[in-house]
């Protein structure tokens, strides 16, 4: 459907695209590039992304995102999940620019983990994430005014996905929280209930992946399902009552990646009966029926690690992201990898990260322009690092 853009809107300041609940495909008109964009059919964009690397040196960084295309990873200087890519960020002060292929949250955790002389560019501004889309500032803090309200807030401890804005790391830094990743979730949620097994009597309220906490509470943690609740930020008290929200461990925000929301259970049992002795690995924001029918379940780099270690031969269907699966079957030849989906399933906003507006942003800094950075403002900065600090000091 096309929508109609009043040309009366204000270009400036650009704003990310807003992709989740209530969006607005207007908003896309905001993310058009100032300046010459190569066109994709453009057959020297390789040989030009080459020379503006070449002339950047040292002073840039590239880094890239599992998810991203391979005519986009090919210059990426170090490649990872978004938590490896933040601390990659951090620990190359040298780096006068850091070119982030990924989405917005993660060039604004890069922004916050960097120092003050670095500049984070993102080379499409409309690479958001639906997920993080899912929760915004304003609904989080009404939610949690309604565990003030009912004097439960002192019980709960924010824990934020990594994969959520700046002002949600922030709010959850301010209330004494922590950022997760899928590789820590458990670690996070254990340190949030005061302990393993030792029943701390705190609750967490788990921002924005409902998958992810529900996953990792029920399945690591050995908590029941009815002692997870569902808030959604579209109904008035979530949609939950007073004893529901008093009586949950785990109060999950009503968000989900709409890649890996994708997947259903019947995706396992089709590809279990299409491809002899598969072995199914899905990332933990799928959704909970599906994390149970597959074999196995594991962070991005989990994945990449298990097939890697497979032995010659084996079969595995994987439930991710269709770049990385496609990369992954490239990668093994020896194995047979096939997507868990039958239909393709690449993330939209990821793929928005396109060689053309990677030379646009490499030929434009090499040019001494600095275009589409990211900045978080340094109230947001300070209370986010609060939280990423207290994730990197999880036990
Ligand atoms: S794969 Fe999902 S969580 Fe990751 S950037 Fe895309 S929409 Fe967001």
């Amino acid at each position: 459907m096309t929508t109609a853009v009043d040309s009366r809107r204000p270009l400036q300041p650009l704003p990310l695209l807003v992709l989740g609940s209530g969006s607005d495909p207007g908003s896309e008109r905001g993310v058009s590039c100032p300046g010459e964009l190569p066109a994709a059919s453009d057959p020297s964009l390789v040989r030009r992304a080459r020379a503006a690397r070449r002339a950047l040196g040292d002073r840039a960084f590239i880094l890239g995102h599992h998810y991203q295309r391979d005519e986009v990873i090919q210059f990426a200087d170090v490649t990872g999940d978004s938590f490896k890519l933040a601390r990659e960020a951090a620990a190359r002060p040298g780096a006068e620019y850091v070119v982030f292929c990924g989405v917005h949250f993660m060039a604004e955790s890069a922004d916050v983990l960097t120092s003050d002389a670095q500049r984070v560019v993102l080379p499409d501004l409309a690479a958001g994430c639906s997920m993080a889309d899912m929760a915004t500032l304003d609904q989080v803090e009404d939610c949690w005014e309604t565990l003030e309200d009912l004097g439960i807030a002192g019980e709960v401890v924010p824990v934020t996905y990594m994969n959520s804005s700046a002002d949600i790391k922030a709010f959850t830094g301010r209330h004494g929280g922590t950022v997760c990743t899928s590789s820590n979730a458990r670690r996070a949620l254990d340190w949030a209930l005061g302990g393993a097994g030792q029943g701390g009597g705190r609750k967490v309220l788990f921002l924005p992946d409902q998958h992810l906490g529900r996953n990792t509470a029920v399945l690591e943690m050995g908590m029941d399902l009815s002692d997870c609740v569902v808030w959604d930020p579209h109904r008035e008290d979530g949609g939950l009552t007073a004893a529901e929200l008093r009586a949950a461990a785990m109060i999950l925000w009503k968000g989900h990646c709409s890649v890996h929301g994708r997947f259903r259970r019947e995706c396992v049992t089709e590809v279990r009966a299409r491809v002899p002795g598969v072995s199914v690995i899905v990332h933990p924001e799928c959704r909970h029926e599906v994390v149970l029918a597959a074999d196995q379940v594991g962070s991005t780099e989990k994945i990449i690690e298990t097939i890697g270690r497979a032995s010659a031969g084996s079969a595995w269907a994987v439930g991710t992201e269709l770049n990385l699966v496609r990369r992954l079957a490239a990668q093994n030849p020896d194995k047979t990898i096939v997507f868990l989906d039958k239909t393709v399933c690449f993330c939209s906003t990821m793929n928005r990260i396109d060689l053309p507006h990677l030379v646009w942003a490499l030929e434009s800094l090499a040019a001494g322009t600095v275009v589409n950075q990211i900045t978080v403002d340094p109230e947001s900065a300070a209370h986010a690092r609060a939280a990423l600090t207290q994730m990197l000091a999880l036990p």
